[in-house]
């Protein structure tokens, strides 16, 4: 029998209901449990959060950030068994986990400062004896519903801003990937956040999210995935008016212009597609090509994702893990068996990996699909790279901006006047410019059209859990 995680709850180690397995996808075997909650623990996780709040709101900035750079600590001091952890229910390569340890390291840190600087203002008055303040406030008690695809950053680029503003937090990781926030929850247990600040709840989604949004004392709710549980979302927060964040799909071009370094550009794209093998919110989808250098980009990228190493995650050297779970693997099947009949050339890959059950499936390189192929329409969330040509700027930033997603872009060139051009005229909340490693601690990250609402990280990533209040005085003579 495998030991049985428990939840973190009211400041103690709890495992309340039937507990869930969580799959090792290299393997496709259980190697843990976690325990669940039912619908009246929500309720009583977000009750105890709110109990929690007025203590926490009272201590100043420079007090929860202390609390905060203690999290980060004991994340940094455990860094390499959260990332194996990570490794083993995500699947992804280990120097990714690893990566994604830093990198949330570093969202505490900047958030930990980010708590002293929440400022308000005065505001001149237009009529005698009037003065205005203008001040911030934690929004209340938040619950934060979390992916899979990276299990531990992009818990923390919901929880550490909300804990830094002032406000207690309900975390509901992805039922895959609980075992993240479990250790998350460890070193807030270890930093002594007071009980009830911050709450770990795992179990059924459907359930969790309607308490959340029905429970009056969950004043937030910020929530990453897809634009389909978004939409459903969206209509949820009409009950209360529930205040809503969310980072949503994403379908990326990545631009390649005819004055590009190719093998810059064919480098940026191998890690835009296959980072996290494919699984991430912000890789490209869709790679446009100038016509006059198609054929040498493919060759390029071609060499290069023959090159990258399948494997399980834990073993060394490994740039593509599996995917999350079989059904990831059989939709990446079916969009390239979709993708040929639109007249796709399959250049490299297009098939399962390995003899094991685990859930691998080659990096594939694919040219000429049609526009109407499923793999350029929708978000693909595997290591499916479709590359098109094109001939004029105006055509493809035409195409690039074709979809009802709004997340990232990409372009690679050599001009500035150009850079400049097509980033602005790009509809995408972030424009990596011969850069394919943009989301960074210190900058807003989150999506146009139909990728989201808000904004998170940067300075902006606090205004998420604040309120504004207008103080107006009068008979100041
Ligand atoms: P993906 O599986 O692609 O990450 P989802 O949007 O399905 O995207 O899941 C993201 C998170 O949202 C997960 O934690 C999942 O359990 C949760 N979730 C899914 N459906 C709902 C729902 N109806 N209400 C609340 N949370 C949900």
């Amino acid at each position: 029998m495998t030991e049985i995680r428990p939840l973190y709850l009211n400041g103690q180690w709890q495992t309340p209901g039937k507990p869930l397995d969580v799959i090792n996808p290299s393997t496709g075997e259980v190697f843990a449990q976690v325990a669940t909650v039912d619908r009246a623990g929500v309720k009583q996780a977000i009750d105890d959060a709110q109990a929690a709040w007025p203590g926490w709101r009272s201590l100043t900035g420079k007090q929860r950030g202390i609390y905060l750079r203690n999290i980060a600590d004991s994340i940094e001091r455990r860094a390499n068994e959260i990332a194996k952890v990570i490794t083993l229910e995500n699947g992804k390569p280990l120097a990714q986990s690893r990566g994604e340890v830093g990198m949330s390291v570093d969202h505490l840190q900047w958030f930990a400062e980010e708590a002293k600087r929440t400022y308000g203002r005065v505001v001149p008055n237009q009529l005698p004896g009037k003065r205005h303040l203008v001040i911030k406030q934690p929004v209340g008690v938040v619950g934060a519903i979390a992916p899979w695809n990276f299990p531990l950053v992009l818990a923390l680029r919901k929880v550490a801003p909300a804990l830094a503003a002032g406000c207690p937090v309900v975390l509901k990781p992805a039922s895959a990937t609980p075992l993240s926030s479990v250790l998350l929850a460890e070193a807030i247990h270890e930093a002594e956040l007071p009980a009830g600040v911050f709450q770990l709840v795992v179990g059924n989604a459907k359930e969790i999210g309607e308490e959340m949004f029905s429970n009056s004392n969950c004043r937030k709710v910020t929530f990453t995935g897809s634009t389909a549980v978004g939409h459903h979302l969206i209509k949820q927060s009409a009950e209360n008016v529930t205040k809503l964040s969310l980072e949503l799909g994403g379908n990326a071009p990545l631009i390649v212009f005819e004055d590009a370094d190719i093998d810059l550009a064919a480098e940026g794209a191998i890690i835009a597609k296959f980072r996290n093998t494919g699984q991430s919110c912000i890789a490209a989808n869709r790679i446009y090509v100038h016509q006059s250098i198609f054929d040498q980009f493919v060759a390029a990228f071609v060499e290069k994702a023959k090159a990258l190493k399948i494997g399980d995650g834990l073993s060394e050297g490994v740039d593509i893990g599996p995917l999350v779970d079989e059904a990831s693997l059989k939709a990446a099947i079916a969009n390239i068996e979709d993708a040929k009949k639109q007249g796709a050339e399959i250049r490299c890959g297009g098939k399962r990996w390995g003899d094991s059950q685990g859930f691998f499936l080659e990096p594939t390189v694919l040219t000429g699909a049609s526009e109407n192929a499923c793999c350029l329409r929708e978000e693909v969330f595997a290591p499916i790279a479709p590359v098109l040509s094109f001939e004029t700027e105006e055509e493809v930033i035409a195409k690039a901006n074709d979809t009802q997603y709004g997340l990232a872009a990409y372009l690679f060139t050599q001009n500035l006047a150009r850079a400049w051009r097509v980033a602005e005229a790009l509809e995408a909340g972030t424009v990596g410019v011969n850069d394919t490693v943009p989301a960074t601690s210190q900058c807003p990250f989150g999506g146009m059209k139909q990728s989201g609402l808000g904004r998170e990280l940067g300075i902006e990533g606090m205004d998420a859990y604040l309120e504004t209040k207008h103080i107006s005085f009068a008979g100041i003579e």
